[in-house]
C-alpha cells in the first residue's frame, strides 16, 4: 500500500507531467472509482478544467484544477495514476482515463478496484479526520511527547492511526520503531522523553530518506512514470522474518499487532 513517501513521489511525478495541462474528456469505466458530490456529473464537469498543482496530503494525491476544486484520489492498496504519452498503450488495469487536450493521458489503475478519485468542492472540508503531517514544522518533539501522553495504545498502532499522524503505514511505522530502537507492543505512554524524541527523528528521517529514494516498492507500487522505488533495497526490519538485525545480528521476528503483521528486534527494541 503505498504510503506518504510513495504518494508524494508520484505526487511530484505528477506535478511536472500534468499541471497546465487542460482536461479534453474523462472515460469512467467503473463509476465506483470516480466520485462526486451529490447531483454532480463527474464526466462531465471535468472537460474545460486545468491542472493548476498536484500536491499530497497524507495518503491522498490532490489535484488542484483551475475552478478551484479538487481531485482527491486514494490509492488504497494498489492503486496507480500513470501519465502515458500520445500513442503508449493501455495500462494495465485501467479504470478511469483523463484525456488531456494534448494527448496525454493519466491512467486511473487498480487490480483491486479499492481506489477512489473523488471531486472535491473549494469549500469542501474533506481532510477534518486527519491528522498532522510528520514532515510539516508542526510536528515537533514536544508536540509529539503531547499527542502520546496518558495513551496506552501500542507505540505501533498509534503511528498508524491516521487521524493521529497522517501518511504513516506499516513499512515506516516498523522502520521507524526500528530505527530509534523503540519495540512496537509497548504502550505509548510508557515512552520515555528521550525515547519519544528519537522516535520523532526516526520519523522524520526515515520517511525523507524513503522519499529521496522515490518510495518503497516492496509490492506492485509504481510511481506516475510507471517506474519502482528504490527503498527497499535498504529496508532494516520490514519483512524482513528471520533475518539478521543490521544493528545488533539478532533474528528480526514477525508478530501481530492489531491485525498487522509487524517486523522487529528483540534483542534492541525496547
Ligand atoms: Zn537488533
Amino acid at each position: 500500500m503505498p504510503e506518504l513517501p510513495e504518494v508524494e513521489t508520484i505526487a511530484r511525478g505528477l506535478a511536472n507531467a500534468i499541471v497546465g495541462k487542460t482536461v479534453a474528456s474523462v472515460e469512467i469505466r467503473l463509476p465506483k472509482m470516480a466520485v462526486a458530490p451529490p447531483g454532480v456529473d463527474f464526466a462531465r464537469e471535468l472537460p474545460g478544467e486545468r491542472v493548476v498543482g498536484v500536491g499530497r496530503r497524507g495518503k491522498y494525491v490532490i489535484t488542484r484544477l483551475s475552478s478551484g476544486r479538487s481531485l482527491v484520489t486514494s490509492l488504497r492498496m494498489t492503486g496507480r495514476l500513470v501519465v502515458q504519452r500520445p500513442g503508449e498503450g493501455e495500462y494495465k488495469g485501467t479504470h478511469v482515463v483523463f484525456h488531456y487536450t494534448d494527448g496525454t493521458r493519466l491512467s486511473f489503475a487498480d487490480l483491486r478496484t479499492f481506489g477512489r478519485t473523488r471531486l472535491v468542492e473549494p469549500d469542501e472540508p474533506w481532510d477534518g479526520s486527519l491528522g498532522i503531517e510528520p514532515l510539516s514544522s508542526g510536528f515537533t518533539p514536544e508536540g509529539f511527547i503531547g499527542m502520546l501522553s496518558g495513551r496506552t495504545t501500542p507505540i505501533k498502532v498509534f503511528l498508524l492511526d491516521q487521524q493521529r499522524i497522517a501518511g504513516i503505514g506499516n513499512i515506516y511505522a516498523c522502520e521507524a520503531l526500528w530505527d530509534a530502537g523503540i519495540k512496537p507492543g509497548k504502550p505509548a505512554k510508557a515512552l520515555s522523553k528521550p525515547a519519544v524524541r528519537r522516535l520523532h527523528r526516526a520519523i522524520v528521517d526515515v520517511l525523507q530518506r524513503a522519499i529521496g529514494m522515490r518510495g518503497t516498492s516492496v509490492d506492485d507500487y509504481v510511481d506516475a512514470e510507471g517506474l519502482r522505488g528504490g527503498f527497499q533495497n535498504v529496508l532494516a526490519v520490514y519483512g524482513k522474518h528471520g533475518q539478521p538485525c543490521p544493528r545488533c545480528g539478532t533474528s528480526i521476528v514477525r508478530t501481530v499487532i492489531a491485525q498487522r503483521g509487524t517486523w522487529w528486534c528483540r534483542s534492541c527494541q525496547r
